[in-house]
């Protein structure tokens, strides 16, 4: 009969998509998703990506295996961080019933041992308590809004800083034909916006089918037609006027670019392109197909080398970018990347300090972007309703991407998960936006 499942996800969007194919594989397997109080096995898709992010990993672990051995359920451990530092995990967290990297082949064979201890009892060892239900336990979560789904894995890129073509290897691009089905499943389960992920989203082409433009156009006529479609972590380059044009007619108005820092003396010594200037004329060219697009970038501070000038044109640059958010980052040498040794290399506590100021230097600056949006015509995608027109609804309007940016709240109309309720922004807070649906109070 399967077992129950729960899926905690750490990191990024990326990792949204692969725990959504997780739980596709082992649903398709026969086991069930359930609430993380009451799965039997609580799988922790981890994050290795820099320090904080290890460290939030290892800490929900530590906390999922203890509360799933409490009650007698079982704790996997999967993706990124056990790919990459597996041997010393299995001898620190000896708790961990299950370890798997990327590949899910041993989840899933583990899963399914797991299920012949529920249906007909162990052996030895800790067993699994046995379900006295007559019926699965049902996913309390509902079924997200917004689903992921990954177009490409890897990166061909090498970033000095970087340690995610380690972990994930070299550039993989997922087929048409793959990307299409995931979307049909998703939006057949009442998805109504699609954001397509990758290490390296604009590149992604198959040859013989077609590039982003065509993938695009493909999505926005499926027969349960998106809503929204996204696409996060273009890399500058691949910015083109081409790809600005396919985002124009099929997509939402929102450009995710990690330009990680403005000094081109820095940016080479990431090994990556552009300066100041380049990104400049790259925001000049989305704005002029896209205007009022929301802009989100990440930036580093403290890379080996950067001076107090270096982030001085950093500054400066931000002051002009009129970016709608982004992510600030503290440099975080991962062992094994080209980064690693590089001479003068900057205080912890001076790359600290620049990151506070960029940070604030970033919400003043979009602060003026938010507020600007005052008074004008959106659409919320609402992701929880209210039956009642003075009540208040939750979701994001379409320069809002789901888990990382702002919310918007909602008032002036019943509506339900999943409608597109036009409406007029009345006021920002930071990030966030009130809106009063249109005809509203
Ligand atoms: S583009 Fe650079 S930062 Fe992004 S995944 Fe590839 S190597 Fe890492």
């Amino acid at each position: 009969m399967g077992c129950t499942f729960f899926i905690q996800t750490l990191g990024c969007p990326k990792n949204e998509a692969d725990s959504g194919m997780l739980e596709a594989r082992l649903s398709a397997a026969g086991h069930r998703p359930a609430a993380a109080g009451s799965a039997d096995v609580i799988v922790v898709n981890t994050c290795g990506f820099i320090d904080a992010a290890k460290e939030e990993s290892i800490a929900a672990i530590l906390d999922a295996a203890e509360a799933a051995h409490a009650r007698g359920a079982r704790i996997a451990a999967v993706g990124c961080l056990v790919e990459r530092y597996r041997e010393e995990l299995e001898r620190e967290i000896p708790e961990v019933d299950v370890w798997c990297g990327l590949d899910p082949t041993a989840l899933l064979a583990a899963v399914h041992g797991f299920a012949g201890e529920v249906d007909g009892g162990s052996a030895g060892g800790p067993s699994l308590r046995r379900s006295t239900r007559a019926a699965p336990p049902r996913l309390r979560r509902p079924r997200p809004v917004s689903a992921y789904i990954k177009v490409s894995d890897g990166c061909d890129r090498r970033c000095s800083f970087c340690a995610i073509p380690l972990i994930k290897g070299g550039y993989d691009a997922v087929s048409a034909d793959g990307i299409l089905r995931a979307a049909r499943a998703h939006l057949d389960a009442g998805a109504r916006e699609l954001v397509l992920v990758g290490q390296d989203t604009s590149r992604w082409t198959e040859a013989g089918w077609g590039g982003m433009r065509r993938l695009l156009a493909e999505l926005a006529s499926l027969e349960s037609a998106p809503a929204w479609l996204r696409l996060l972590y273009l890399q500058p380059d691949g910015v083109t006027d081409e790809l600005l044009e396919a985002l124009a007619t099929y997509a939402v108005p929102y450009v995710d670019v990690p330009l990680q820092h403005a000094s081109g003396a820095v940016l080479r010594r990431m090994r990556r392109s552009g300066d100041a200037a380049a990104h400049l004329e790259l925001l000049e060219r989305v704005r002029s197909v896209l205007p009022g697009a929301a802009v989100r970038s990440t930036f580093i501070t403290g890379f080996p080398g950067e001076t107090d000038a270096d982030f001085e044109e950093l500054m400066g640059f931000i002051e002009q970018a009129g970016l709608a958010v982004a992510g600030v980052f503290v440099y975080d040498e991962q062992e094994g990347t080209a980064a690693v040794g590089m001479p003068d290399a900057v205080p912890r506590q001076v790359a600290l300090e620049r990151a506070a100021l960029l940070g604030e230097a970033l919400d003043r600056e979009a602060d003026r972007y938010w507020k600007a949006l005052r008074g004008t015509e959106v659409e919320v995608l609402v992701e929880r309703g209210t039956a009642d027109a003075r009540g208040l609804a939750v979701g994001r309007i379409a320069l809002q991407a789901p888990d990382v940016d702002g919310r918007t709240t909602l008032v002036g109309a019943p509506c339900r998960r999943g409608d597109l309720v036009p409406a007029v922004v009345r006021d920002t807070l930071g990030y966030d936006v009130e809106a009063v649906a249109s005809g509203g109070p």
